[in-house]
């Protein structure tokens, strides 16, 4: 592990080292190709404390401009539709979640980039105003509790402000049951919630966007909306009847929010399984985003994209060197 560990570091400042002489083009021209990109959330300062998704404006910004001037930004539909340039890179930007920070932040700097984005939106608002993880993530850095019972094992908050029990977090837990159970997690943090709420600055990273900005991004020419689930929930961990009712409820709703068909769809985590991705076809969705395909069968259906996740915790730099690899691995 610790070998691993040290290799991993020794390739990142390689990459570093290799990308600031000027070797990147001739070294990384051989991975050229297409990505979808994933971008969560973005916020004014890169917190990274209580949120594992998010990047600041100012590194969002440089991205963009870096992308740009480099390699070739299109549209989903472009992508899809295989315009793409040879010998550069083509890419097309994804958003997962439906934050209000994505129209607060991103979108003026992608309109000001004539930059395409494609945003997945999770419809939960009827139920709940956040999100289960980031209601999670913010409720166990802030809170003063060091344990607590959740269907009747003992969690108790360790360093890196989660709570586990026998080595598995709540968070990890939370992805394998469902959202009536979840509720009762709201229920246990509760006064820490009411506390958070309101605390200034937090509301970048639980707020969801509202309809009247859907409709707003979908009406732009630049952007398109797609359906991420009704509460986010795990979609292979929840019985299909769920996942189905999950999946048509937030295309429907997202339908009479922006007034026209909503084609897309992301899956929650990524994670997917046949029934799913049929029953997603079944009805109307043109196209269907994931993070890593389940086998090599998955890569011929045309519907089916997989996607780069972009990751908070590396250089900028090392960020553009694992994108043009195409994997973290
Ligand atoms: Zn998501």
């Amino acid at each position: 592990m610790l070998w691993l560990r040290i290799k991993y570091r020794l390739r990142l400042l390689l990459n570093t080292v290799l990308f600031n002489i000027g070797f990147k083009k001739k070294l990384l021209k051989n991975r050229y190709g297409e990505r979808i990109l994933v971008f969560h959330g973005i916020d004014s300062t890169g917190e990274t404390g209580y949120n594992s998704r998010f990047f600041s404006k100012v590194y969002f910004e440089k991205f963009i401009e870096y992308i740009n001037k480099n390699y070739n930004v299109i549209s989903l539909d472009d992508y899809y539709a295989k315009k793409f340039k040879r010998d550069t890179l083509n890419i097309a930007i994804t958003f997962d979640d439906g934050y209000f920070n994505n129209y607060k932040y991103a979108l003026p700097i992608l309109k000001k980039h004539t930059t395409p984005a494609s945003f997945y939106i999770t419809t939960i608002q009827a139920k709940a105003k956040y999100l289960w993880p980031d209601f999670l993530d913010l409720v166990s850095f802030h809170t003063k509790k060091n344990n607590v019972i959740f269907q009747d094992n003992l969690y108790s908050k360790n360093k890196k402000n989660e709570f586990v029990f026998n080595g598995v977090s709540l968070k990890s837990i939370s992805k394998t049951i469902t959202y009536k159970e979840i509720k009762n997690l709201f229920e246990i943090f509760k006064d820490d919630w009411q506390k958070l709420k309101n605390k200034s600055g937090l509301e970048d990273y639980w707020k969801l966007i509202s309809n009247e900005k859907i409709k707003e991004i979908s009406n732009h020419s630049l952007f398109t909306i797609g359906a991420h689930g009704e509460t986010h929930m795990s979609l292979i961990n929840i019985s299909l009847d769920n996942a189905k009712q999950e999946i048509l409820y937030s295309k429907e709703h997202l339908e009479t929010i922006c007034e026209q068909p909503i084609l897309e769809f992301a899956f929650p985590f990524g994670y997917y399984n046949d029934d799913i991705v049929k029953y997603c076809e079944d009805i109307g969705f043109k196209k269907i985003l994931l993070c890593d395909y389940n086998s090599k069968q998955d890569e011929n259906n045309e519907a089916l994209k997989n996607r780069f996740v972009m990751n908070p915790y590396i250089s900028m730099e090392q960020q553009l060197a694992y994108l043009l690899k195409g994997t973290y691995y």
